[in-house]
C-alpha cells in the first residue's frame, strides 16, 4: 500500500534522523539517503567536494543549498522513482522549494514527518554519539549550540512550509527506540498516499 512512498525527516540534531530513518526505509521497501552520511562518506574518501565540506561540518555550519541540490540529485538516482526517506534534506526552504520543483530528477515528497525531541535530551544523546562515532561535531558544545540555531533559523521553518501545504506529521521522538519506531510507523501508514504525488 505504501509503495514508492517518498518522505522527508526533519528534527534537530539526535532527534532520530538517522536511526529512525533506516527503519522507516526497510519498512517502506524504499532507499534510505542520509546526506550528512553522504557528506561525511566524500570526507573520508578525501574526494574534491569531501575537501569542499569537511571544515563546514566541523564547524557546524550548513552546506550551501547548491552543492547540496547536486549532491542528492547524485545520489537519488533512480531512487527518485522508487521512492526515499530523505534525512537531512531538506534543511532551508530553499532546498525545499528545489525539491519541490525539480521534476523527475528530484520529485516532491509525500510526506514530511517532523521528530520533536527536547533540548536536553538532544545534548545527552550527542554527547553519547560523540563516543560511539566519535563524530568531532558532536563533541563540541559551541558547535552544538550553532547547529542548534541553525536548524531552529534556518530548518524549522519548514515545518510551517510542509503544514501549509498538508503534508506535515508530528511525531514524539522521545523515548526507547522501537517505542518511537512504532509512533512513527503508525503515523505514516495513517499519512502517507498509496501512491506517490505526480
Ligand atoms: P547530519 O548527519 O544530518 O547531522 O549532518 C551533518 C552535517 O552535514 C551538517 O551539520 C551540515 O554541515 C551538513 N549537511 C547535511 N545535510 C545538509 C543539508 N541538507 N544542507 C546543508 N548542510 C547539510
Amino acid at each position: 500500500m505504501l509503495a514508492r512512498v517518498r518522505l522527508v525527516l526533519v528534527g534537530p540534531p539526535g532527534s532520530g534522523k538517522g536511526t529512525q530513518g533506516p527503519v522507516l526505509a526497510s519498512h517502506l521497501g524504499v532507499p534510505h539517503i542520509s546526506t550528512g552520511d553522504l557528506l561525511r562518506r566524500h570526507v573520508d574518501s578525501g574526494t574534491a567536494l569531501g575537501r569542499r565540506v569537511a571544515e563546514v561540518i566541523d564547524r557546524g555550519e550548513l552546506v550551501p543549498d547548491d552543492l547540496m541540490i547536486d549532491v542528492v540529485v547524485d545520489a537519488l538516482g533512480d531512487a527518485a522513482t522508487r521512492g526515499y526517506v530523505l534525512d537531512g534534506f531538506p534543511r532551508t526552504v530553499t532546498q525545499a522549494e528545489v525539491l519541490e520543483k525539480g521534476g523527475s530528477a528530484l520529485p516532491a515528497p509525500d510526506l514530511a514527518v517532523h521528530l520533536t525531541i527536547p533540548d536536553e535530551v538532544v545534548h545527552q544523546r550527542l554527547a553519547k554519539r560523540a563516543i560511539e562515532e566519535g563524530r568531532r561535531d558532536d563533541a563540541d558544545p559551541e558547535v552544538i549550540e550553532r547547529r542548534l540555531r541553525l536548524y531552529r533559523e534556518e530548518t524549522e521553518p519548514l515545518i510551517a512550509h510542509y503544514r501549509d501545504r498538508d503534508a506535515l506529521v508530528t511525531v514524539d521522538g522521545d523515548g526507547p527506540l522501537e517505542d518511537v519506531s512504532s509512533r512513527l510507523l503508525d503515523a505514516v501508514s495513517r499519512q502517507a498516499p498509496g501512491e506517490p504525488r505526480r
